[in-house]
């Protein structure tokens, strides 16, 4: 494809997404297909010859717009919103269509420039002190990665300059929520703890870490004899919210010279509100945490904000610098292959630099308080209707509740549950994601995609209590 024929189709892309994300309220929410039903309509072998661009357009609605599932859609409640505001697609576009990678600075000094000052930009907006330095990761998952790799490395005395964590004389020990994310097990496990060696602490009835139990289960690793080595705390748990408190554990991990890394990936973004902020007081003291600016804040999946207090011993862990990746200016700049896994890196601030652009940050304020403020609502309908009920403290935009007929408990009362998700996920009129909380299904009402607005929400609340009827 040459420029002009770019300029072309481009255009008619640009006019086919502005019309899809105009029109996408009337969409059902969830893609009304079945497994296989897509790929069974693809060709089975690629094209020997070209295709023209009006026979791929003509495959947009059909076979991708019908098998999708519409998270920018207003009425989209399912895992956490996953924004996708328009001025940071057209960041997302730009980074793609200038094709350029960052694999050192002097190969695109506009790209690491660019992230430095945009995740400056975010550190400002959640009010992290400036000994904060940040570096912008594809996802949450590859920052807790991270995050454990070095934390693994400080406590073993960079054991991966000698043996490695196998000829460590003692077994390194994690301590994670209850309800952390599954991306943080992964992270631990792959970093190389074992899954022997990760500890679940207990939680309290709001779901949120308990220090005591925290403090028994180093002490007790200590007694025997292993080596209590990184804590992740989870602000924002992904089932409920759920908040655990950074100030008390931060100074566990002081006492015993543990790595608190923070995930805060989706409540990260409730930091640009002053009023949110209790939510991690203490986070001074953490030496890693991760938010996604992809999730509520708006920025274009995928742009997950990675922020350490010591540079240095990131660089010390990821490093490498083979001689045809040297340049002249290496100690004058920053090289972000070092802050991370891959070598190559998108030119992903783009995005952000976008969205807080076009935007500004008073914009994006109003709309999680917006948000929170549906969250709230909705849970006080709920709470005065008779059968039904919610299962954990709104802190942000998500509702946990469920229905509760007379008489129904136990399994029943589990099939019940995601027979009524299923109903409303199968109407189209909105879509919902349950997950077990104490052992029991419940539904996730996960409010904050861009267009979502009280009406929607009332228009939601309405759906669940016929489909709860009909699912009885
Ligand atoms: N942590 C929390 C609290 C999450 O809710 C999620 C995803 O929803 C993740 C981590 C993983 O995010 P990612 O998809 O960026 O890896």
């Amino acid at each position: 494809m040459n420029p002009e024929e770019f300029r072309k189709e481009g255009h008619r892309l640009i006019d086919w997404i502005a019309d899809y994300r105009a029109g996408v309220a009337k969409r059902p929410v969830m893609a009304q297909v079945k497994p296989g039903e897509i790929r069974a309509r693809l060709p089975k072998a690629p094209p020997q010859q070209p295709e023209s661009f009006d026979a791929i357009f003509a495959d947009l609605e059909p076979l991708i717009a019908a098998g999708t599932s519409h998270f920018q859609h207003p009425r989209f409640f399912g895992y956490f919103p996953a924004n996708s505001d328009l001025a940071s697609v057209l960041g997302d576009y730009l980074s793609t269509g200038l094709g350029v990678i960052g694999l050192s600075w002097q190969s695109s000094p506009a790209l690491t420039e660019l992230e430095e000052v945009m995740t400056d930009w975010i550190r400002q907006m959640i009010g992290l002190g400036d000994a904060w330095h940040g570096v912008i990761q594809d996802t949450a998952s590859t920052s807790t990665l991270v995050a454990l790799i070095s934390a693994r490395e400080k406590l073993s005395n960079y054991s991966l300059a000698k043996g490695g964590i196998q000829a460590e004389p003692a077994p390194l020990v994690a301590y994670v929520s209850g309800h952390a994310h599954s991306s943080v097990d992964k992270a631990a496990t792959l970093a190389g703890f074992g899954a022997a060696n990760i500890r679940h602490v207990a939680v309290d009835a709001d779901f949120a870490m308990q220090p005591d139990a925290l403090r028994a289960a180093i002490e007790q690793d200590r007694a025997a004899g292993l080596k209590p080595c990184a804590i992740v705390a989870s602000v924002g748990t992904t089932t409920t919210t759920a908040v655990d408190p950074v100030k008390p554990i931060g100074a566990l991990a002081k006492e015993f010279g543990l790595w608190l890394h923070v995930d805060a990936a989706m409540a990260g973004s409730a930091m640009v509100l002053q009023e949110c902020r209790w939510m991690w007081e203490g986070i001074e003291d953490a030496d890693s945490l991760i938010l996604n600016p992809h999730k509520w804040l708006g920025a274009a999946f995928d742009c997950s904000t990675y922020f350490v207090r010591d540079p240095q011993h990131l660089i010390r862990v990821m490093s490498t610098n083979p001689s045809y990746l040297q340049t002249s200016v290496d100690g004058a700049v920053v090289n972000y292959r070092d802050w991370g896994i891959p070598l190559g890196r998108r030119f992903r601030a783009l995005k952000l630099w976008f969205l807080l652009r076009a935007n500004g940050v008073a914009a994006l304020q109003a709309r999680l308080r917006r948000d929170i403020a549906n969250a709230r609502w909705l849970a006080d309908e709920v709470r005065k209707t008779p059968g039904w009920r919610v299962l954990a403290p709104i802190h942000l935009q998500t509702v946990c509740i469920r229905h509760e007929p007379a008489g129904l408990s136990g399994e029943a009362l589990d099939r019940h549950t995601l027979a009524w998700a299923d109903a409303i996920n199968q109407s189209g009129g909105a879509y919902v994601t349950p997950a077990t909380l104490d052992g029991r299904w419940m539904v996730r009402v996960s409010i904050g995609a861009i267009p979502t607005e009280r009406a929607d929400v009332a228009a939601f609340w309405k759906l669940a209590q016929d489909c709860a009827v009909s699912a009885h």
